[in-house]
């Protein structure tokens, strides 16, 4: 599953450099997890990180976005495919 992040955010900012995914965003009044790039930190790490520095523990599992490990992993694959084309393509147009 996704992981979200309830209205008792405080705003601290911790979370949001942890993500490997860059899946943690300032949103309109706290901050906010984008579902379509949340693994789990499957990938990357055994524990999510975001639970680990929140210090009010207030990022539960999305229960709308309901996913087991094998579609965490495929998730995180195809981000990191999507990383590699954006960083190609960024070269290219350095190169150009
Ligand atoms: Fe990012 Fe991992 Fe937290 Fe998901 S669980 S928002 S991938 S730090
Ligand atoms: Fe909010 Fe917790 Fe992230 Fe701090 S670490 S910004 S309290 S979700």
């Amino acid at each position: 599953m996704a992981l979200m992040i309830t209205d008792e955010c405080i705003n601290c900012d911790v979370c949001e450099p942890e993500c490997p995914n860059e899946a943690i965003s300032l949103g309109m009044e706290i901050y906010e997890i984008d579902p379509g790039k949340c693994t789990e930190c499957v990938g990357h790490f055994d524990e999510p990180q975001c639970v680990q520095v929140c210090p009010v523990a207030c990022i539960p599992v999305n229960p709308v976005h309901v996913e087991g490990r094998e579609q965490l992993l495929a998730k995180f694959e195809r981000l990191q495919a999507q990383a590699l084309r954006d960083a190609q393509a960024r070269a290219a147009l350095k190169a150009a």
